[in-house]
């Protein structure tokens, strides 16, 4: 064996066991295990679990916020601003930021993510093409999964199309979209779908992000969603629309984003800080409803979408902080809503990003980590510290403290 964790705990309320790793792969999950590896770690009782997936993020406008200030706090300023920067983004100044969230994701413990990498007119290929560039360099570190996204819209830009076709020829793992910042969001969902069927890709939109209900085109797409007979292959984030849809509307809706099995990214550290800026009292929380997705069988995970930028001037990339504002934003503090969160952060958006292998069993892909608690339940809770990553059996981070207390 390349690498066994002995007295590891993968399940409350069982004993503790051993976890044998080999040719990337976990290989034996037994108690005493009585085979040698070349390295042993021992686990002192703490968790050993699948390591995070980032169902939603963009690398190339990370640690932008101090370049130029969203004084409003709005997506339109979001918007504008960034949009301003863009075109003066380097590819070495985008090639070191990525980089920097990248370190930032596996030492918290995250082996998947899917990073939404833009461009147009006004900046062309230029960070589209470094996200391409460290799929490739980081692949034993992180698997990422490159979304061709426009940002800017398609149709509304001259070029647009030609440019979506060519990031689809460059290599990209999934086309994205954002039908509310284009002419028509219809004509904007249609192409998207013509263009993932063409190149046999799974389709990720930016949707329905808005304080109200109105203009929502989130049924249209999950009536094309099976129309097309793309259920299961479609994600989208934010949805904030549909939290503000009352709850015997809302019913109908659900059912029809589970039947077309669409996931759901709820970004609560960017929907919490630009939604309901009108607000001026009591002001709205402006996610998408969480709790009542999860309940009618949608597939809900939780994503970080932007590190220190215009549209999110926080955040570090570690999903259990992630977990921490889901909470008590979500109403999933509750002892029975707590027991799925961490799921949100594993295998749900697992799920969504369609991974095989994924999973602590026997036979699948070793992406795990050791974390410093005694409990899974604990997880989510205690904030613990991430002592090991494994990517495929390789170990790609460790921390280690020194800790003292007076009693
Ligand atoms: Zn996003």
């Amino acid at each position: 064996m390349d690498l066994i964790f002995r007295n590891v705990r993968i399940a409350d309320g069982k004993p503790l066991t051993d976890v044998a790793v080999h040719n990337g792969k976990v290989a034996i999950i037994s108690p005493g295990i009585t085979v040698r590896a070349r390295q042993e770690v021992q686990g002192n009782g703490n968790v050993l679990m699948p390591a995070f997936v980032e169902g939603h993020l963009h690398l190339e406008k990370a640690y932008v916020m101090h370049r130029k200030v969203n004084r409003t706090g709005t997506l339109k300023e979001a918007i504008a601003v960034t949009a301003e920067l863009k075109p003066m983004l380097t590819r070495e100044d985008i090639l070191e930021r990525s980089t920097q969230v990248l370190r930032s994701l596996v030492q918290a413990g995250t082996t998947h993510v899917r990073a939404h990498a833009e461009f147009d007119p006004s900046q062309g290929f230029t960070g589209f093409d470094v996200v391409l560039e460290l799929r490739k360099k980081f692949r034993d570190m992180i698997d990422i999964q490159v979304v061709a996204f426009p940002q800017e819209g398609i149709f509304k830009l001259p070029g647009m199309k030609h440019m979506m076709f060519a990031a689809m020829e460059k290599g990209a793992d999934v086309v994205g979209g954002i039908p509310y910042n284009d002419r028509s969001p219809f004509e904007h969902i249609d192409y998207v779908f013509s263009l993932a069927k063409q190149f046999g890709k799974d389709i990720d939109f930016h949707q329905d992000f808005a304080d109200t209900a109105e203009n929502m085109t989130i049924e249209y797409l999950a009536r094309k969603t099976i129309k097309e007979g793309y259920e299961g292959r479609v994600c989208v984030g934010h949805l904030t629309s549909l939290g503000a849809v009352a709850a015997e509307q809302r019913v109908g809706i659900i059912s029809l984003i589970r039947d077309a099995g669409i996931s759901v990214m709820c970004l609560p550290a960017t929907d919490l800080h630009l939604g309901a800026r009108g607000d001026s009292h009591n002001v709205r929380r402006s996610l998408t409803p969480v709790r009542a997705l999860r309940d009618g069988g949608v597939n809900v995970c939780l994503a970080t979408n932007n590190i220190r930028n215009a549209f999110t001037p926080y955040g570090t990339g570690d999903l259990l902080n992630i977990a921490q504002l889901a909470m008590p934003a979500c109403h999933l503090g509750g002892a029975d809503d707590q027991a799925t969160v961490l799921g949100m952060l594993t295998t749900n958006p697992a799920k969504a990003l369609g991974l095989d292998n994924y999973g602590l069993e026997t036979g699948k892909n070793a992406d795990l980590v050791l974390v410093d608690t005694q409990s899974v339940a604990g997880v989510i809770l205690d904030l613990p510290a991430r002592l090991m990553v494994l990517k495929r059996g390789k170990i790609v981070a460790t921390s280690n403290y020194n800790r003292s207390i007076a009693f």
